[in-house]
């Protein structure tokens, strides 16, 4: 089966919604029928974004199969609705090191290994094996950076020979650019974006479609004149302007005739335009727009300068308001701040701490959900959150005032959160937590099998840190029950108050699963409670 292609670069400069861009289409081709995917190609030199700084580069979004990927794989997977495993994430790093690899083992039979061809047939090899293995007729493959930087450079000479050796009529290449305004009028300016095809062609690519980020939709003069001076068809450029919500771009693209525009490049005739698949997806976004007094969510975490570090549990959240029909407001608070301000969480109806990591604003994060438990505010606590409500449990429930986390005190005498066993020794931060999907047991006749209504489910993990199990039966006596749990009862992995409105921390992080349409089963009932507070 040949599989299409198409390849989505990004100019004039970083963070114009390449990924938006990238699922939107992806989105507009599954309902017509097709079976697609998503690939993000990030050229930096990490291996993956499990090391980098949430506050810098946005969440680090945990795959089924274990993978800390770009965040952008999340907005595959909220969009698609479908899960990509992590060989979709593909950095220079992973591309280099299975060059050197094959290096040492001697497989290139004394060749002086060069960048091209070697590291560009890596990629290539890379992109068309998924395609491949997973069949499919559409793979939307998007390259991260902006055209012009050094890192993208093999990357984007790939695609290019992609294009030669797949035949044009298999291959599009999709070019995101900005026409900014600069004055009260609003005219549009073209410069930037013609100096960023121009750069492409500079390097051997011509791009067939253009979507250019604007507030306002993009004027007729714009368009002209961007199409003149681009070699693009008039009909090929289009208006990706500022909208509501990410999950409106896939219509406003699709009212241009992108689709078509698509199908007709591809020489693919007679395709499904399901209105049926049109249907279902049209009321999961309006859906998304309740009206209404809002439910008020307190997100008291560590990274809160930027709203991207907890983008999964921000979406999460939306979905589950939805689904009541709902909209939620979130003030995301720095859990260093909390000392001595804790009282001014009595406002919100309801609490929820994300994960983190190390000492700083630990302290915070104690006092929250001990605030919560007292005040009997709904609380959910998410593998940080989790951890640290059996900490504030053990130190203001069961009098062990030390009590805390060997990750941010080693020498406690209450350890009540330890390393995983099997972390013992390992001194490589990257891709050493526990990673991934897991089963879970959830007991029954608890809050948590209520929730999910079943006595197993599979989360997602990532973490190093777990529930010492010594203090189980002092925690129930005292009123705080685990009622999920992992390996054969060895791991815990989730926690609830049986006699509080709604408190509840699990160790797995539900946001990674959770849909438009489709709200994560914990957020929902969280949210549903939060509502009722
Ligand atoms: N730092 C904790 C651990 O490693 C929690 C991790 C998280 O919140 N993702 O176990």
């Amino acid at each position: 089966m040949q599989t299409k292609f198409i390849f989505v670069t990004g100019g004039v400069m970083s963070g114009l919604g390449k990924g938006v861009v990238s699922s939107s289409i992806c989105k507009l081709l599954q309902l017509s029928d097709q079976k697609v995917s998503c690939i993000k190609i990030d050229p930096y030199l990490n291996y993956d974004a499990g090391t980098m700084n949430p506050i810098a580069h946005g969440e680090v979004f945990v795959t089924d199969d274990g993978g800390e990927c770009d965040m952008d794989i999340g907005n595959y997977e909220r969009f698609l609705n479908q899960d990509i495993p992590k060989s979709h994430n593909i950095t220079t790093a992973q591309i280099y090191s299975s060059v050197i690899e094959s290096e040492r083992k001697g497989e290139y039979l004394g060749a002086c290994v060069q960048i091209i061809p070697h590291v560009t047939d890596a990629i290539k090899n890379r992109i068309k094996k998924i395609a491949a293995d997973e069949e499919l007729e559409i793979l939307v493959v998007e390259c991260g950076g902006t055209v012009g930087d050094i890192e993208s450079l093999p990357f984007l000479e790939a695609l290019r020979q992609i294009r030669v050796e797949e035949g044009s009529e298999n291959v599009i290449f999709v070019h995101v650019t900005l026409a900014p305004s600069l004055d009260v009028v609003g005219e549009q300016k073209t410069k930037p974006t013609q100096h960023s095809v121009q750069e492409l062609r500079r390097i051997g690519i011509q791009p067939d479609l253009l979507c250019v980020r604007c507030s306002m939709p993009l004027q007729d003069k714009t368009r002209n004149k961007i199409s003149m001076f681009t070699n693009v068809t008039n009909n090929d450029v289009f208006s990706c302007h500022d909208v509501d919500s990410i999950f409106q771009v896939p219509e406003i693209l699709y009212d241009q005739g992108l689709v078509d525009v698509i199908f007709k490049k591809f020489n693919k005739m007679g395709y499904v335009n399901a209105s049926q698949n049109w249907d279902t997806w049209n009321k999961i976004v309006n859906s998304l727009h309740n009206e209404g007094d809002p439910i008020n969510i307190a997100m008291v975490g560590k990274y809160v300068t930027l709203a991207d570090s907890y983008v999964s549990v921000n979406h999460a959240l939306k979905h589950a308001a939805a689904s009541i029909g709902k909209k939620i407001t979130i003030d995301w608070i720095d859990s260093e701040n909390i000392n001595g301000n804790v009282d001014t969480l009595s406002k919100y109806n309801g609490i929820l701490v994300p994960g983190g990591f190390g000492t700083r604003g630990s302290e915070g994060i104690i006092k929250t959900a001990n605030f919560a438990r007292e005040q009997n505010i709904p609380y959910l606590g998410i593998c940080f959150g989790f951890q640290l409500a059996a900490v504030s449990f053990a130190r203001n429930v069961c009098s062990h005032t030390d009590a805390n986390s060997t990750e941010i005190e080693q020498n406690t005498n209450n350890p009540i959160i330890d390393l995983l066993p099997e972390q013992d020794g390992i001194t490589d931060m990257g891709g050493s937590l526990r990673l991934g999907a897991n089963e879970i047991n959830v007991k029954p006749d608890t809050i948590a099998n209520k929730i999910y209504g079943q006595d197993k489910i599979s989360k997602r993990h990532r973490h190093r840190y777990e529930f010492n199990t010594k203090y189980l039966e002092e925690f129930a006596q005292k009123g705080m029950i685990f009622s999920g749990e992992s390996d054969e009862g060895r791991r815990m992995e989730i926690l609830e108050i049986p006699s509080h409105k709604f408190f509840v921390g699990v160790q797995f992080h539900p946001e990674f699963n959770s849909r438009p349409g489709y709200p994560e089963h914990v957020f929902k009932a969280f949210t549903t409670a939060a509502n009722q507070n």
